[in-house]
C-alpha cells in the first residue's frame, strides 16, 4: 500500500506553494521528508491530503486514485495525517482514545500495546494531561489501531526530548517493517536518517534530493538544510 505522487502541485486559492512533484512513499519503510523553514513540507502534505488545494497531477494510495479535495476519502482509502496536536482527545484517557480509534474486526500486525509502554502505564489519564512526546504515541497507536496503511507526521521532533523522539522512531519503524507507509516530516534531518530507508529534500517546494539512506548523505542534505 504504497503512496505515489505525480506530477503533484498545490498551494493556496492561486498561490502555488509545491510544484509538480513526483514522490513516492513505499510500504514497508520509513521516508524522511525534509526542508528548512517555508520549503513546503507542510503544504505538500495538505495536498496529499486533500487540505488545500491541488492544482495537477494524481495522489495513489494502495492503487486507489484519490480525487483532490476530499480528506474524507483519503482517510478511509488509510491515509493517516498526524498534525502538530497529534489529533487526540485530550479531554478523555488515554484508554478512551484507543477505544475511539479502534476499527471493528480489524487487528493490527503490530500490537501498539506491545511497542508503545505508555499506553498501559498510563491508561487511565487525560489525553489532555500527557507530555508532547505521551500524545505522539497515543496518536501514533489511534492510527494503528484504526489500520492505517500510510502514517504521516508532521514536525515529529517539535518539542520532543532526544530520548521520547528515539523511542517514537523505534516504534514506528516497527510499524513500518510490518507493511506500513511512514512519512516523517520535519526541518532537521538529525535523528530521522538512521531510523529512514529513503530521505527526500524539499526546497522552495521541489523535491531536491530523493533518494535511499546510506553513507555520504547526511552531508548532502546538511548542504540543502543549511541557513543561508
Ligand atoms: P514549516 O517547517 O515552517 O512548517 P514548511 O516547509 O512546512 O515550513 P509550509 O508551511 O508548507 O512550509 O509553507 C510553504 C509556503 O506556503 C510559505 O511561503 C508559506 O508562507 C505559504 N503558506 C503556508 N500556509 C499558507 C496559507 N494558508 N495561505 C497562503 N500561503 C500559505
Amino acid at each position: 500500500m504504497s503512496l505515489e505522487l505525480t506530477g503533484l502541485a498545490g498551494g493556496y486559492g492561486q498561490a502555488a506553494v509545491v510544484h509538480p512533484t513526483d514522490l513516492t512513499v513505499r510500504a514497508g519503510e520509513v521516508t524522511a521528508l525534509v526542508g528548512r523553514n517555508g520549503a513546503g513540507k507542510t503544504t505538500l502534505l495538505r495536498t496529499v491530503f486533500g487540505l488545500a488545494d491541488r492544482h495537477g497531477g494524481q495522489v495513489v494510495l494502495g492503487g486507489r486514485t484519490l480525487p483532490p479535495g476530499r480528506p474524507d476519502l483519503t482517510a478511509r482509502a488509510g491515509g493517516t495525517l498526524m498534525p502538530e496536536d497529534r489529533g487526540v482527545f485530550p479531554s478523555l484517557t488515554v484508554a478512551e482514545n484507543l477505544r475511539l480509534a479502534r476499527r471493528r474486526d480489524f487487528t493490527p500486525a503490530v500490537d501498539p500495546y506491545a511497542v508503545l509502554p505508555l499506553l498501559t502505564d498510563r491508561a487511565g489519564q487525560l489525553a489532555g494531561s500527557l507530555s508532547g512526546g505521551q500524545k505522539q504515541q497515543l496518536g501514533i497507536a489511534r492510527a494503528m489501531l484504526a489500520g492505517s496503511a500510510l502514517i504521516a507526521v508532521d514536525e515529529l521532533t517539535q518539542g520532543l526530548q532526544p530520548s521520547v523522539v528515539a523511542d517514537v522512531l523505534e516504534a514506528l519503524g516497527t510499524i513500518a517493517a510490518s507493511g506500513v507507509a511512514v512519512l516523517l516530516v520535519d526541518q532537521h534531518a538529525g535523528a530521522l536518517l538512521d531510523r529512514s530507508h529513503h530521505a527526500v529534500a524539499v526546497e522552495a517546494g521541489r523535491v531536491v534530493l530523493d533518494a535511499p539512506t546510506g553513507p555520504g548523505l547526511r552531508d548532502r542534505l546538511d548542504a540543502i538544510l543549511a541557513v543561508r
